[in-house]
């Protein structure tokens, strides 16, 4: 393996069971359960586990009445990565079932957009249909890293490791950023929330939960323009992935899948 080819897991830790016409501005015609999942992912390669986005505990599961299926830290080891060893962290944006689960990586540093905490932490927040899916702890979680010396920002497109970089979209959330990983077919681009689902990316719909309409269309045509094709873009909460890729080992079926090897 070369210094700069990666290894991509997406772990799943969580479920909301929703209708279809809650996941696009406008609705959907269609009187159908569209579920969400949560993950968080895992990039492996030469200069160790890099982990994006850290999802939620079983508290903040109850608080926010979604299910917890299995602990984030459950699904990490179940690929050999240790948390605690992590040295490196991508926060794709700060919505609280993104940045929860915060003393589980005590060595790492965490890689965030400029513009997100500023958003997470400005005169946004006094609005509650924008403050909605953040948590004020994890806010003050991520504060305290800063004056830890443990937050590592970003403004736009920057390297993490060779291979691995992070791009600004928005649009979701102000900050929000994607994950490009070169890997053995190529570049795999994790999308996060700038596409909750495969449908999204596909049909040019919208997730109701949007900071800036234009930057959610636009992040699309970045996704795939970043990827070696569209089939490269893995979007951040559709149950799909689980059944396009392969598991990453016999067990771990419908939990943990690999990225990096071609789709079914
Ligand atoms: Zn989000
Ligand atoms: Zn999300």
């Amino acid at each position: 393996m070369s210094d700069d080819v990666h290894e991509v897991y997406a772990v799943r830790y969580g479920r909301h069971e929703r209708k279809a016409a809650e996941n696009y501005i406008h609705g959907d015609p269609h009187d159908v359960l569209e579920p969400l999942d949560f993950y968080v992912w895992a990039i492996v390669g030469k200069s160790g586990p890099i982990i994006l986005d850290t999802g939620f505990d079983a508290a903040m599961g109850k608080k926010r009445q979604r299910e917890l299926i299995k602990p984030v830290g459950d699904g990490l080891k179940a690929v050999g990565i240790d948390p605690a060893a992590v040295e490196r962290v991508v926060v794709s944006h700060m919505h609280y079932d993104h940045i929860g689960n915060y003393d589980l990586f005590p060595r790492a540093r965490y890689h965030l957009q400029d513009c997100e905490m500023a958003y997470a932490t400005g005169r946004c927040m006094c609005h509650q249909a924008l403050r909605l899916p953040f948590e004020c702890d994890d806010v003050v979680a991520m504060v305290r890293k800063v004056f830890d010396g443990r937050v590592a920002f970003h403004d736009g497109e920057d390297e993490i490791v060779p291979g691995v970089t992070v791009h600004h979209i928005g649009g979701h959330s102000k900050g929000l950023q994607s994950v490009r990983v070169k890997t053995r077919r190529g570049h795999v681009v994790l999308a996060a929330d700038a596409s909750h689902l495969y449908a999204h990316l596909e049909s040019g719909r919208i997730f109701p939960l949007t900071y800036n309409v234009e930057e959610v269309v636009e992040g699309y045509a970045t996704l795939k323009k970043l990827a070696s094709s569209p089939n490269h873009v893995v979007p951040g909460h559709d149950p799909l992935v689980l059944k396009r890729y392969p598991a990453a080992k016999p067990g771990l079926e419908g939990w943990v899948v690999r990225l990096d090897a071609e789709p079914k």
